[in-house]
């Protein structure tokens, strides 16, 4: 006797996974450009977008230093581009969010927000996320004063004073982008000298609006409904005081998204996932592009460039390895 589930009222039957030869998780620069590689090989690559098609970049404003736009490109267009390019030669983008991963055997078992894939290969390419001060008030005020991103917030602090917290590139190229609506724009970092380079601070030092207060870290960001005040100390001479400010966006560095992975690959202790000088993580068959694995370059066309790499080392290892459904 066979007994069919399928007459149960309610039963919907699972969805059969997807087997696919490539599947490319992330969908920024590093993961769009594994895909086009990928697609030009004629592997079919699906990319999952997960939350943030475009990636880190697609929330830059203008990016400058990425080679063939003399004049620059929005962070958001060079993404479009990135994706149409990859589609063109068939890689086909889908939105959904990697949630588990199976890398025991191959094929690869990846679960998604939206069905399940087996991959024969696997190009991780998740990029990495802001990290945050940890200061009472941050929390409760994210949306409502506090942001992690000018280029999308910035709008909302037309001829208001915001401070920024960091001393890096991102800092000073994200103040700069905040003079345009702000009153006034203080840079608070924790030493007395910028980590950021030389073209972008002489930007800074040379633009009124642009305030520095050295030597000095947020202790507490405050307000009722939204961002009123941000108390500041001084680490040198123990000083505390309040600045005034409807903003504070803070640009402190970022940390690698590769939490759903850490059972299954070997990382760095920052959680930076550990490849070889070809992209191969620990696992045969799973490579890594871009900012999951790389806490140095972060760059547009580093992350691009890792992308290109990854993606023919997959191709080769397919070409050899090949798993047929
Ligand atoms: P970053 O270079 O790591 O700078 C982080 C800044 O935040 C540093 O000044 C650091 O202070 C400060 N900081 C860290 N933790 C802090 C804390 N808990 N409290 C207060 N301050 C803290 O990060 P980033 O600016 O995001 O840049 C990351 C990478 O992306 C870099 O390689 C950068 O060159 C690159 N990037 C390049 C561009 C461009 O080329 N246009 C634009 C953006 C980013 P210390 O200096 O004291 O460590």
């Amino acid at each position: 006797m066979t007994f069919s589930l399928s007459g149960i009222s309610g039963y919907s039957p699972s969805i059969a996974p997807k087997h696919v030869k490539m599947l490319v998780l992330g969908a920024g620069p590093a993961g769009l450009t594994a895909a086009l590689y990928a697609a030009r090989a004629e592997l079919a690559p699906v990319v999952l977008t997960g939350t943030q098609i475009g990636g880190q970049a697609a929330l830059t404003h203008t990016i400058e230093n990425y080679p063939g736009f003399p004049t620059g490109v929005g962070g958001s267009e060079l993404g479009d581009l990135f994706q149409k390019q990859a589609e063109r030669f068939g890689a086909v983008v889908e939105y959904a969010t990697a949630t588990a991963v199976d890398f025991s055997q191959r094929p690869f078992k990846i679960t998604t927000d939206n069905g399940e894939f087996l991959a024969e290969s696997v190009v991780i390419a998740t990029g990495a996320t802001p990290i945050h001060l940890e200061v009472p008030g941050e929390y409760e005020l994210t949306g409502r004063g506090i942001s992690y991103c000018a280029t999308c917030d910035g709008w909302f602090f037309k001829e208001k004073d915001v401070i920024v917290v960091g001393g890096g590139d991102s800092a000073l190229e994200e103040s700069l982008f905040l003079t345009r609506f702000a009153r006034s724009v203080t840079i608070v970092h924790r030493r007395d000298s910028l980590r950021a380079g030389a073209v972008l601070q002489k930007r800074a030092f040379a633009e009124p609006k642009i305030k520095f207060i050295w030597d000095s870290v947020v202790t507490k960001l405050a307000g009722t409904d939204k961002l009123e005040k941000v108390h500041i100390k001084n680490i040198k001479t123990g000083t505390e005081s309040d600045i005034s400010a409807a903003g504070a966006f803070i640009f402190i560095g970022h940390k690698p998204n590769t939490e759903i992975f850490k059972t299954q690959l070997v990382m760095d202790d920052l959680g930076y996932i550990k490849t070889d000088m070809l992209s191969q993580t620990s696992i045969p068959g799973v490579y890594v592009a871009g900012e999951a694995g790389d806490p140095n370059f972060r760059q547009v066309i580093t992350s691009a460039g890792m992308g290109a790499a990854a993606a023919m080392q997959a191709i080769k290892f397919l070409e050899t390895n090949s798993i047929e459904a």
